[in-house]
């Protein structure tokens, strides 16, 4: 059997794992890059394999450096299933569409101003895509082919997100091939923690934050606190957090109710400007039944009481435009996470000149995108063709990450009986995945390889 990473390999963008057996080939993933323009041109490289001969996906999460280029994977031919479980269904309806829209937005600005930019699919390509999607609820076996067995585990990510376990007899032998996709640092709100597993053949084991534990949450929320505060009553500012409108948005927001429910901070004034984050919000609520103990307990509490947290939601770009009234005393939470795009652009350039302002950064930044470079202390950026100066206080709190940190991968690579024969080191820049790699062979006596992108492999 033969294994291509066709993405996410010594990077943390483009997930997209080919898998050829004699008779099957398939996918696990098959994502955008994200990020520099380097690493964007690869969404318009030609696939490394014929689409029109895949015979069906396996997708582990909607986060779109997952999920973000199956609609060019059917536009160019595909059209076998997209197997993936309801939630992650649900939230590909929202941001597949949403993805193809700004695509839209970017080719019309770059033709006024004589750039050159062409969107990697439309909208009509992401009908054709979530056409194919056929929904499996997590540890339900299902057989996508002959001799295949695939099961998908709650890998406590974002809402939906799963880890593949697949089964594939072969002549003599049955073959177990588990691959991570993205897993949820344990003890996290909301989500249930990353299911455990214990065989494997072949792992393919995520390793974004492979060289780094996130701090104790309890100090990421005192500095929450601290921040909060300093902008609110010091700076009397207004206060932005670039949010991915999934899942992040939701755990900050559970975090402001917690926090204002302690009684650690006064009322507070959020204005939700995403209709998507919006909209992720009204799905999370129905996937009530993939929530943990505590957040269901929280949900209960939250519909007897009335809670200190003022939040509302803006939809039309003139209520967005509108925010720019705001001087001081609000939080304003939106999208895109990176700052790569979306309505935080509009808020930033607003924003970042003014001394009174507080951006905090509640997620990863990615190289070359606008939020890495607020993290890494840029003096002035450039936003929509304009140079911004940034006098804006930037927090970076770095304990909220979605994803499992080096000693939440390591406990969860413990789980395994005995070593999987090949393990290898995906979505992670190559520090990250080479750490994780010396941490396992350490702890575990594993040994473990961190690909190239494109290289092929014999399983
Ligand atoms: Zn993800």
């Amino acid at each position: 059997m033969k294994l291509t990473f066709c993405g996410a390999a010594r990077q943390v963008t483009g997930s997209s794992f080919l898998f050829e057996t004699g008779t099957t080939r398939f996918l696990v993933d098959c994502g955008l890059f994200q990020g520099s323009r380097t690493t964007r041109a690869q969404n318009y490289a030609a696939f490394s394999f014929d689409p029109r001969r895949l015979d069906f996906v396996i997708l582990t999460h909607a986060h779109l450096d997952h999920s973000g280029l199956l609609p060019r994977l059917c536009a160019s031919g595909f059209s076998g299933a997209i197997y993936t479980t309801p939630a992650t269904r649900d939230l590909l309806g929202v941001l597949l569409p949403d993805s193809a829209y700004l695509q839209q937005v970017e080719a019309e600005r770059a033709a006024r101003h004589g750039r050159d930019f062409t969107a990697v699919y439309s909208l009509d390509d992401v009908r054709a895509a979530l056409k194919l999607v056929r929904p499996v609820p997590y540890d339900v076996p299902f057989e996508p082919a002959p001799r295949m067995r695939v099961q998908l585990r709650d890998a406590g990510h974002i809402l939906g997100s799963a880890i593949a376990e697949i089964s594939i007899q072969e002549a003599h032998r049955t073959r177990r091939i588990v691959v991570s996709g993205d897993l949820g640092q344990p003890g996290r709100p909301i989500l249930r923690d990353p299911t455990p597993v214990t065989e494997a053949d072949v792992l393919l084991l995520e390793s974004t934050y492979g060289n780094r534990d996130h701090k104790p949450l309890d100090r990421t929320l005192d500095e929450l606190v601290a921040a909060l505060k300093r902008a609110l009553e010091t700076r009397r500012g207004v206060v932005l957090v670039p949010a991915f409108a999934v899942g992040r948005t939701q755990e900050f927001l559970y975090y402001l109710n917690q926090l204002t429910r302690a009684g650690r901070l006064g009322d507070l004034n959020v204005f939700l400007d995403s209709p998507m984050a919006t909209e992720v919000m009204r799905i999370t609520a129905r996937h009530f039944e993939l929530f943990d103990e505590e957040a269901r307990h929280l949900a209960r509490q939250h519909a007897r009481e009335r809670s200190a947290v003022r939040l509302s939601f803006t939809e039309s770009v003139r209520e967005s435009m509108a925010l720019n009234r705001l001087q001081s005393g609000a939080i304003i939470v939106a999208g895109s996470g990176m700052c790569d795009g979306g309505r935080i652009r509009h808020h930033l350039k607003h924003h970042l000149p003014n001394p009174h302002t507080t951006v905090i950064i509640i997620g990863y930044q990615a190289a070359g995108t606008l939020g890495r470079r607020l993290v890494d202390r840029a003096t002035t950026v450039r936003i929509m063709g304009e140079d911004v100066p940034v006098r804006a206080e930037i927090v970076t709190l770095g304990g909220f990450s979605a994803h499992a940190d080096q000693s939440a991968l390591v406990s969860w690579a413990r789980n395994f009986s005995r070593p999987p024969a090949n393990v290898y080191l995906v979505h992670g820049e190559p520090e990250s995945a080479e750490a994780l790699g010396e941490r396992l062979a350490k702890d575990l006596g594993w040994r473990t390889h961190v690909p190239a992108h494109g290289e092929r492999v014999e399983i």
